[in-house]
């Protein structure tokens, strides 16, 4: 029996109510994305997550992965499962018709993704690479390789992956040395990359690798990598496989969490050079991988929300299940629900993982009307808005996955810290996330400098004029909700103040400031977009209560967004005094000096 059940009221909701479904089902080519639709595509995917993806989950975090015979053997029943993906269309639910997708909004497959990560996070990466390396080629190869690769991948039947880290380039792709000789119409490619997720696999029929690489004569740093697509094997002219490629797995990484997601050592070139076609313009590399990574910080903030989701299940599940003490009003033991502590991580677990939730689904439909809506100063503005929002998505909702699934072993007790609970996989699978695809420091320094500085604090100016205009609509609001319209317009006041602050600060010489302050800016942006979409949830709950609907559901999403308001917000005071000390006492020790 599987321990995962796929909450669909509670995405159902979000879509409906916060991502607003009707006004993207009002977009060119998404007419067929209609409730009733959309809800039997989430059943559908909640069978193959629930039944399929989830009973394999533990027993792959146990049996891992391994070299046989220079390939990587996944766990038992990882490749069925995949199979079973790939013929139902999951991996080409929102991709375009013109490679065989079905072109629904990336909202729908946003939801269906949550699915995936919550039931087998590792699996899941398979296919949430392949979706990036798709991204990159549709916006920027060829209309040959386009041609030549993307209906098999939009199938699923070959898979993709990201090729930019090396033992000396991790963060800083600058460093990047894998190189890229240019010979008829394609590059022979030798180097060696690290971490490289799926790098190698027998589950799908070809692998398409996206590697970055430098010319011979490449400029320095980052104008100087371009972007190769290096397949496993090659690719004939009518679409059949070749030759298998000069590239190879050279070891398996033995890691933390994730265990059953191979993270390869990949050798390319040992035999004279691997074939490599380029992606867009040579040492142009950088502006394809950002395609490919700001899609994929989308998807791994949502892998945030598939963990909470799940951590948040098993602890509910088992504090109605242990007995241990007393409580007042009862006779006799107690089920470890009945103690307010318990009640008091439960609720900040299910805080955090409906507004994560909340912040992913609201940042895919802002992806997708930015990406279809007819008018351009629309669309212009809805590009600003996702382009600030995904770091937060990505950043603040991994690293609230952090404490979700933290509480989650806590709930357990004892039992937490051993492994047959499984609320320890949860914890060791989600601590990757807050570090690949940008640490949280990255995604933070990419808000503050990038998103706020660049644009003179434009995006942020819209973002703040909508949170005030909802600070406004919370004063009227039902007086269940006076205290959620106190704490938000407390909080709102100082991310207003520290915004000001820091777009005047930064003409100031301190070279320092920015980073000193950029993780805590971020978390205080993510605690008051969140509050304000919990609080709007609420108020559409509220909605639903007073026309006649007697649900549980609608009560609980009034209560959470309350205990957000009460719990989680307030941490945004201390957030705030802390950004206006700036670089002072992170500075104050030189790096001599540490002892
Ligand atoms: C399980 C796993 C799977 C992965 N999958 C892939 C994959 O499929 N493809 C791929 O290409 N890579 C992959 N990676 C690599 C991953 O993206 C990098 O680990 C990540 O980008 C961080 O780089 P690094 O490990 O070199 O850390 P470093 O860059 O050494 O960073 C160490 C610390 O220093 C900080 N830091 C570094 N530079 C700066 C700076 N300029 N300003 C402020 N702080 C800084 C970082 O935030 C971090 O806290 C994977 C890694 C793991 C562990």
């Amino acid at each position: 029996m599987s321990d995962y059940q796929a909450p669909l009221k509670e995405m159902q909701f979000v879509i409906n109510e916060l991502a607003s479904l009707d006004k993207i089902a009002s977009l060119p080519g998404f007419e067929e994305a209609t409730p009733d639709t959309v809800e039997a595509i989430l059943e559908q995917a909640a069978v193959l997550a629930n039944e399929v993806f989830s009973p394999i989950n533990q027993s792959g975090d146990e049996a891992g992965t391994r070299i046989e015979n220079a390939a990587v053997v996944s766990p038992d029943g990882f490749a069925d499962a995949y199979k079973q993906f790939v013929e139902n269309g999951w991996q080409s639910i929102s991709q375009s018709p013109d490679f065989g997708g079905q072109g629904l909004p990336y909202l729908v497959h946003s939801a269906v993704a949550e699915m995936w990560s919550s039931s087998n996070i590792a699996l899941a990466l398979c296919p949430l690479l392949t979706s990036g390396a798709i991204e990159a080629i549709s916006q920027h190869a060829s209309a040959e390789i386009q041609s030549r690769y993307l209906e098999k991948m939009v199938s699923g039947e070959w898979s993709g992956t990201m090729n930019l880290t090396e033992p000396q380039a991790g963060t800083d792709l600058a460093a990047v040395k894998t190189r890229a000789v240019p010979e008829q119409d394609y590059y022979r490619i030798t180097g060696q990359k690290i971490f490289i997720t799926w790098g190698e696999h027998e589950m799908s029929q070809n692998i398409a690798h996206l590697v970055l690489a430098r010319l011979p004569d490449a400029p320095e740093g980052v104008k100087g990598i371009s972007l190769f697509v290096v397949p496993k094997y090659l690719v004939n002219e009518d679409g059949t496989l070749g030759e298998r490629n000069d590239l190879k797995v050279v070891s398996l990484e033995s890691k933390l969490g994730i265990h059953a997601s191979p993270t390869c050592v990949m050798s390319y070139g040992d035999a004279g050079g691997a074939i490599g076609y380029l992606v867009g313009q040579e040492n142009n590399g950088l502006a394809c991988m950002f395609t490919m990574m700001n899609h994929a910080r989308l998807e791994v903030g949502m892998q945030g929300v598939g963990l909470s989701e799940r951590a948040y299940q098993r602890a509910l599940a088992y504090a109605q299940e242990r007995v241990q003490g007393n409580t007042h009003g009862h006779k006799g033991k107690v089920t470890i629900i009945h103690h307010a502590d318990v009640r008091r991580m439960l609720m900040q677990m299910r805080a955090l993982a409906e507004a994560s939730r909340a912040l992913a689904y609201v940042a895919a439909c802002e992806y997708d009307l930015a990406h279809r809506s007819e008018d351009d100063s629309e669309k212009a503005r809805h590009q600003r808005r996702i382009d600030l929002l995904t770091p937060v998505a990505k950043a603040w909702s991994t690293e609230m996955s952090q404490e979700v699934t933290t509480l989650g072993v806590q709930v357990h007790g004892g039992m937490g810290f051993i492994e047959e609970t499984g609320a320890a996989q949860y914890m060791r699978d989600a601590r990757i996330l807050t570090i690949y695809e940008g640490t949280t420091g990255i995604q933070a320094m990419d808000l503050i400098g990038r998103k706020l500085l660049r644009d003179k604090g434009m995006a942020m100016a819209e973002l703040l004029s909508d949170l005030n205009s909802f600070n406004l609509e919370l004063d009227s609001a039902n007086e269940e909700l006076k205290t959620v319209a106190s704490h938000f317009g407390t909080a709102l006041k100082v991310l207003q103040q520290v915004t000001d602050w820091f777009l005047e600060a930064a003409a100031d010489d301190d070279p320092d400031l920015a980073g000193s302050i950029a993780v805590n800016y971020l978390m205080l942006t993510g605690n008051v977009v969140c509050a304000w979409l919990m609080g709007k949830a609420a108020i559409a709950a509220r909605q639903h209560l007073d026309a006649g609907a007697d649900d549980i559901f609608y009560r609980n999403k009034i209560s959470t967004a309350i205990f957000f308001a009460d719990h989680i917000l307030p941490r945004s005071i201390g957030l705030g005094d802390t950004i206006l000390t700036g670089s002072n006492s992170v500075m104050s020790i030189d790096v001599e000096s540490f002892k």
